[in-house]
């Protein structure tokens, strides 16, 4: 049987009967960048999240980008990162003209911890970033609170978060701005690049609102140099249907979750370590194998697809070439490079699907 990583035209037409009619009313409707159905979906959001605001943005690493600027990080600040994520983050800190500055995750989780902030901490450290990797909330409250005693603006990446939970409060209104991404394979996706960021701070929300459009509130009057990064509504309505189903759909990937973590607990492989307090939205389903690149060749002979999230750790990029960082310092972050392993997971993995993983993993592990 084959096993796609990701099935993203099953997730369309699970939605098109609904979907079609909304989205022909915004294409004739004349009006095609921000607008009334962006602000719907912005207190739609905001609500879900438990935040004051949320502010549409066009993609993640804007949201991430205009949310540090809005917090105050300019050129030569150094800002906290974790060693293993997708490179976006870096980059948002990098485009800033700041300095990323590693914190080597949990190997257990994949997440930054309080005290592993604690341990990176340097002089000039402006903002730390914590990354709710592969659908896994950190500790908020933790880190908010070495945060403040390191005086640390936070800036959450929660672009593979929607809907996680840290003991009970979903993620997205625990710090300055939690920065989101609807990219499509996201576990709340558009039908292209989109993204936002929910803040419940006045002042965050009314800078990112004035920086997403031209540093303008007003036609023609630019109160500071600006972006261009706007949601537009035939995003929004997508959204906005998408949200309604979202936690039905995190629901079906935490069954399929909870399958592999029984099926495959007496596998020689390491399994995705949830934390106590954490309610994960299982955006990837992360393994670690010692010798990972051979099994995840076995699995793709048995016709079961798998993504590395991923392969090469920021540091290790050439677009990094001169952080003067290497292996040797980061070796959690070059450790996991090498053997993490997504299996697919997500909505529209139909059972039989799952015993097919389940079997080709048990097989071949
Ligand atoms: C997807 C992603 C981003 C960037 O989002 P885009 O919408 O692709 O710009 C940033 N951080 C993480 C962890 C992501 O997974």
């Amino acid at each position: 049987m084959k096993v796609p990583f990701l099935d993203l035209k099953a997730a369309y037409d699970e939605l098109a009967g609904r979907a079609e009619p909304a989205l022909l009313e915004s294409l004739r409707s004349g009006w095609y960048i921000l607008g009334p159905e962006v602000e719907t979906f912005e207190a739609e959001f905001a609500a879900y999240c438990g935040a004051d605001h949320a502010i549409g943005v066009a993609n993640g690493l804007d949201a991430l980008r205009l949310a540090l600027m809005a917090v105050g990080v300019t050129p030569g600040d150094k800002v906290l990162v974790p060693s293993h994520t997708f490179v976006a983050t870096w980059l948002a800190v990098s485009q800033c003209g700041a300095i990323p500055i590693p914190v080597e995750p949990d190997p257990g989780t994949c997440n930054i911890t309080p005290e592993g902030i604690r341990a990176a901490m340097v002089d000039g450290a402006k903002a730390v970033i914590p990354v709710h990797l592969y659908g896994q909330p950190c500790d908020m409250p933790g880190i908010m609170s070495v945060a403040h005693d390191l005086d640390l603006k936070v800036v959450e990446d929660a672009a593979q978060a929607h809907g996680a939970m840290w003991d009970g409060q979903r993620i997205g209104a625990h710090s300055a701005a939690a920065c989101w991404s609807f990219y499509p394979g996201k576990n709340l996706g558009a039908l292209g690049d989109a993204g936002g960021i929910t803040t419940s701070d006045p002042d965050v929300a009314a800078r990112v609102r004035l920086l997403r459009n031209y540093g303008s509130r007003e036609k023609y009057r630019h109160e500071v140099a600006g972006d261009n990064s706007r949601l537009d509504p035939v995003q929004a309505r997508f959204l906005s249907i998408k949200l309604s189903v979202l936690d039905d759909w995190n629901a079906r990937r935490a069954r399929i979750a909870a399958r592999y973590l029984d099926a495959l607990s007496d596998c020689d492989l390491v399994l995705p370590n949830v934390a106590e307090k954490a309610t994960p939205v299982w955006h990837l389903f992360v393994i670690r194998h010692a010798a990972r690149d051979a099994f995840a060749e076995r699995l793709a002979a048995r016709g079961v697809q798998t993504l590395i999230h991923y392969p090469i750790a920021p540091h290790a990029q050439a677009a990094y070439a001169e952080s003067g960082l290497d292996d040797a310092a980061l070796p959690i972050a070059a450790r996991l490079a090498r053997e993490v392993l997504s299996l697919p997971i997500g909505p529209h993995l139909a059972p039989e699907q799952v015993d097919a993983v389940i079997d080709a993993v048990r097989t071949e592990a």
